[in-house]
């Protein structure tokens, strides 16, 4: 096989684009320099916008995870009830953190695949109004689902005094985000997913609501307080040295996006997974969410009639191919293909045709380019719609 070749397709890390990696490698500098006021200064007004919001948006160095529990220690403490809707691994993962803090966590699982209805959180929070905040996965990662937040966020302010935490991590900057509009008062997301950068820092916006909570919040914390980050923020600065390597990639990445424009950043991740889908539907197989919940960044097959896994090992060992597979209860039920980022429509044209290869060589009855030709069908139908 060509070395040196992946084809990242995971759901993060996703691919760097050559003009981040190039900016990543500039020289170290003094993290209480001018040097870095002046990037934070101009980082500033650009990120806002990706969150849909007129709040500075708080950087912290650490992997998205850091994000999640920073939103957690910060706006509950130690016997608040809270709720927590799990939609998948991730969602698991936002109720782990409550737990680790004894909050009293009230989970509201649902089948992974779907998404939450806003009715049934609605009734939660009627029959339970000592709920203080609610958290809620944006895309759920593992699964593919995108959690109808808006209206999540308006019930919850309709019918409780809660707060709104989202975990935005796999989608915010490649799906529409519109934080004040919609009233969530915590949105977090990471560098590695559609941010197109590494990991390592997690980016936390917080509404004037969120703010109160948070100063008057007794939960000892330290290196995640956001009271710090904020503080800090407003003298163009960090409360500890930053990952400066990432902080010259991220102004670099929100230089393509301003470029592209953001409208158009979400209309191509839009198009990548109306391609995706409409390859698999052509191939006859089947997809794990509907059409009215999938998420832009991440989407999910269900094998019937062949091996997930053996699929995967097989474009990875000859195309460099690399797809994601399930987690938990859907390990081995499932394979996953990011397109979030760095991402095209000829990625998109790539990976299917590579996986149809990939099918035929396990012996399963695919005809050649029926996903390719579906995709591309799709892509010149999005492309008419948009004009
Ligand atoms: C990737 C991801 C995270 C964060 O994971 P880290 O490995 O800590 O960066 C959190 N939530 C979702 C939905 C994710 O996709």
């Amino acid at each position: 096989m060509l070395q040196d070749t992946n084809i990242l397709r995971i759901p993060g890390p996703s691919p760097i684009p050559p003009s981040i990696q190039r900016a990543m490698s500039q020289p170290m500098i003094g993290h209480r320099g001018i040097e870095t006021k002046e990037l934070l200064q101009r980082i500033k007004p650009k990120l806002s916008p990706v969150f849909g919001t007129e709040q500075d948006v708080l950087i912290i160095t650490g992997s998205g995870t850091s994000g999640l529990e920073a939103a957690v220690v910060n706006t509950a403490q130690a016997g608040d009830d809270v709720l927590v809707i799990v939609t998948g691994a991730f969602g698991d993962r936002f109720a782990k953190i409550c737990e680790s803090y004894q909050l009293n966590v009230h989970r509201l699982d649902i089948t992974w695949g779907d998404a939450v209805q806003p009715e049934i959180v609605k009734d939660y929070l009627k029959n339970n109004p000592q709920i203080k905040a609610v958290f809620s996965t944006y895309c759920e990662t593992s699964t593919g689902v995108l959690n109808p937040i808006r209206e999540i966020s308006n019930v919850v302010h309709e019918n409780s005094k809660a707060l709104m935490v989202v975990d935005g991590v796999s989608c915010v900057g490649g799906v529409e985000t519109k934080m004040d509009e919609w009233g969530v008062d915590v949105f977090v997301t990471g560098s590695q997913k559609a941010m197109m950068l590494p990991a390592g820092l997690t980016f936390i916006a917080v509404s004037e609501r969120a703010w109160e909570v948070i100063e008057e919040n007794q939960q000892p914390r330290f290196y995640l307080d956001l009271n710090k980050y904020r503080k800090s923020l407003n003298e163009a600065s960090t409360p500890f040295t930053p990952g400066l390597s990432l902080l010259f990639g991220l102004e670099q990445a929100l230089a393509l996006m301003e470029k592209e424009g953001l409208a158009q950043v979400f209309q191509r991740h839009q198009i990548m997974m109306e391609m995706t889908r409409n390859a698999f539907k052509a191939l006859d197989i089947p997809l794990l969410t509907s059409d009215a919940t999938a998420s832009p960044t991440v989407t999910a097959i269900q094998p019937e009639d062949f091996d997930g896994e053996m699929l995967r090992k097989q474009v990875k060992q000859e195309f460099g191919l690399e797809l994601a597979g399930g987690q938990q209860h859907l390990k081995g039920k499932i394979v996953r293909i990011g397109h979030m980022g760095y991402c095209s429509p000829a990625d998109v044209i790539q990976t299917i045709g590579l996986m149809e290869l990939g099918l035929r060589k396990l012996g399963k009855d695919v005809t050649l380019g029926q996903g390719v030709a579906a995709a591309q069908e799709c892509y010149l139908k999005q492309e008419v719609s948009q004009q």
